[in-house]
């Protein structure tokens, strides 16, 4: 704990709240040293030991309500209430409040505007496409449109009504679906996919940002 650090405008080192251990009841378990978050004891020699008492945290008495053989044992806490009547901490208290709130404000709108942001991004578009495919290899130019760029074509559905229908030159149906391989947005790539669309003579029956 730093040496200047305060509670609520007390110095904590004129606060004489830590945990005491009877080494001759402790029983070295570790449940205190596992449950501290603040890393207050240690267990030397299977017995536990407060090392950074002052980094324990004013009011808490978690170690000693885990101990298994009421080895830990700490002040009344009139000790407390007396400290906090005789510092008048609860004006410094209320403004730590008002901080406080203010910062968790400040943290939900920046959640709420990276929500937003992200609720922006197209990172899927299924696009519907008529036409005529036999001899355009349209796909082959898919496959060039997305060569070492990080997007694919993906759901890919071609809808031949009849294998002599196709022959033929009878209009079929494409379906597929535009992603990006690293999850950002697709909508700066979308205007080469409908001019490849454009460039091939084909339909652009809808496209959907899904
Ligand atoms: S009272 Fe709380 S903060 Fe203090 S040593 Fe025990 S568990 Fe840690
Ligand atoms: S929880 Fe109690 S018995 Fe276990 S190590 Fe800590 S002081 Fe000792």
């Amino acid at each position: 704990m730093a040496k200047d650090e305060m509670w609520h405008g007390i110095p904590r080192k004129d606060i004489p709240w830590y945990p005491t251990v009877d080494v001759e009841t402790c029983i070295g378990c570790t449940l205190c040293y596992t449950t501290c978050g603040r890393g207050v004891c240690e267990i030397p020699d299977n017995k536990a030991v407060p090392v950074n008492a002052m980094s324990c945290m004013v009011g808490c008495s978690t170690c000693g309500t885990v101990c298994p053989v009421q080895a830990i044992t700490f002040p009344e806490r009139d000790l407390i209430w007396k400290l906090e009547r005789e510092h008048r901490i609860f004006k410094v208290v209320r403004q730590e409040a008002k901080d406080k709130m203010t910062k968790q404000d400040a943290l939900k709108s920046r959640a709420a505007a990276a929500d937003d942001a992200v609720a922006k991004l197209t990172t899927r578009a299924r696009f519907e496409v008529a036409g005529e495919f036999g001899e355009k290899r349209f796909l082959i130019q898919m496959e060039d449109l997305i060569k070492e760029r990080s997007y694919d074509f993906v759901n890919l559905r071609l809808e031949v009504p009849t294998v002599q229908g196709a022959t033929q030159k009878t209009p079929s149906f494409m379906s597929f679906e535009v992603t990006s391989t690293e999850q950002e947005d697709i909508q700066s790539f979308l205007p080469d996919v409908r001019d490849l669309i454009r460039r091939n003579g084909l339909t652009l029956v809808s496209e959907n940002k899904l």
